[in-house]
């Protein structure tokens, strides 16, 4: 039998900790340390997670969306957050809650300061972020005239730092192109400095940049998914432990006889006799359809299930044929016994995505192993 009674998802912030103190071995002791707290904490719970960072030196924070932030804020959460993607209607939640905008381009800064002014904010801290690459969000090197002209001609905004974002940091085939956004970043900087008459923070590197490239930790470096456990990378992995389990039981077991179909559509149906295995998390619960007709496994009792036949909303039915198990017994989904990494891939995705995906009906579970 297991210790748990419905689907969780544990999260263990000693692993945490010790991820957190991983990666900070890897930069120098002055660099800071921003941690991106988005999506949950990619899934987890972002104010369990940030409040465990907040009593370790973490400098920084960032969320992708404005309600990301104040979610943080009504947690008590003190600490600077960098809001990566706000949007332009959100900025009055930005003051109001003390989050610091990404600004990325000629409109979001000037109707951010606008705002700024009207409120008769002095010196508000904003980020400035640059394309250098990745073509997603960003200024460009002829954008400085313009964001200096303007900075330099209100009381209301001062630039906190300055930043970008590289396209394949975990990605040693592309190499030469990471070199290159990190050299635009260095230039555009030093026009930015030069134009501006002082030195903003910078920052440019995700976990497999401080991995990669510690010659671009520049005053600060940004963790997300190697908080999480994962560093893109084999020999990496082993120097960090996946944060979050997720767990559930078996509902029912079923003898499927020899001819018999199991699930929607008879998705799986038995050349031989099976033993079935019903489980209650589905596709709702960030399972994807795509794992159904044996692509997809979870673990029990050490070996792997394969999923029989189609992913429904809120079940699946693995396969046990071959597996010593009980109604009630614990299931692995992922852990850190069981690769997100390796479950992602076989649907060609990745950590990120599978671990993000995970719904907010399902419990977490705080733990300290
Ligand atoms: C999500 C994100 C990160 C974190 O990247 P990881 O690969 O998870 O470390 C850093 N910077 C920006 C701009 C992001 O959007």
């Amino acid at each position: 039998m297991s210790t748990i009674n419905e689907t969780v998802l544990e999260i263990d912030l000693n692993a945490l900790s010790q991820n957190f103190k991983y990666l900070k071995s890897r930069i120098k002791p002055e660099t800071k340390f921003l941690a991106v707290v988005k999506a949950y904490a990619y899934g987890s719970d972002s104010v369990a997670i940030a409040k465990e960072l907040s009593n370790l030196e973490v400098d920084y924070f960032a969320v992708a969306y404005t309600n990301e932030g104040e979610q943080l804020r009504d947690a008590a959460i003190t600490k600077p957050i960098l809001v990566l993607h706000p949007l332009p209607g959100t900025y009055e939640v930005i003051i109001n809650r003390c989050l610091e905008p990404s600004i990325y381009s000629r409109k979001t800064l000037k109707a951010f300061i606008e705002l700024a002014e009207a409120k008769e904010q002095t010196n508000y801290p904003i980020h400035l972020k640059f394309n250098t690459g990745l073509n997603r969000l960003g200024f460009t090197e002829n954008d400085i005239p313009f964001i200096t002209e303007t900075i330099l001609s209100t009381k209301s905004v001062k630039v906190q730092s300055m930043f970008s974002h590289l396209a394949a940091s975990e990605d040693l085939e592309l190499k030469d192109f990471t070199l290159k956004q990190i050299d635009t970043f260095k230039k555009l900087s030093e026009n930015l400095i030069k134009k501006l008459g002082y030195a903003p923070l910078l920052h440019c590197v995700n976990t497999s940049g401080i991995l990669n490239y510690p010659e671009a930790h520049f005053n600060m470096v940004r963790s997300g998914i190697g908080l999480y456990g994962f560093g893109n990378d084999a020999e990496e992995n082993k120097n960090l432990k996946p944060i979050a389990t997720l767990k559930t039981i078996i509902s029912q077991i079923h003898e499927v006889s020899k001819g018999e179909s199991v699930g929607y559509n008879l998705g799986f149906i038995a050349e031989k006799h099976t033993r079935s295995a019903t489980l209650p998390l589905g596709h709702a619960d960030g399972i994807p359809r795509s794992y159904g007709h044996g692509k997809g496994w979870v673990t029990i009792g050490g070996k792997k299930a394969h999923i029989l036949g189609n992913v429904c909303m809120d079940m699946i039915m693995v396969d046990v044929t071959n597996i010593d198990c009980n109604e009630g017994d614990e299931v692995i989904v992922f852990g850190p016994t069981a690769s997100a990494e390796d479950l992602a891939g076989v649907i060609n995705s990745i950590s990120y995505e599978l671990i993000t995906a995970v719904s907010q009906r399902i419990k977490r579970l705080i733990v300290r192993n």
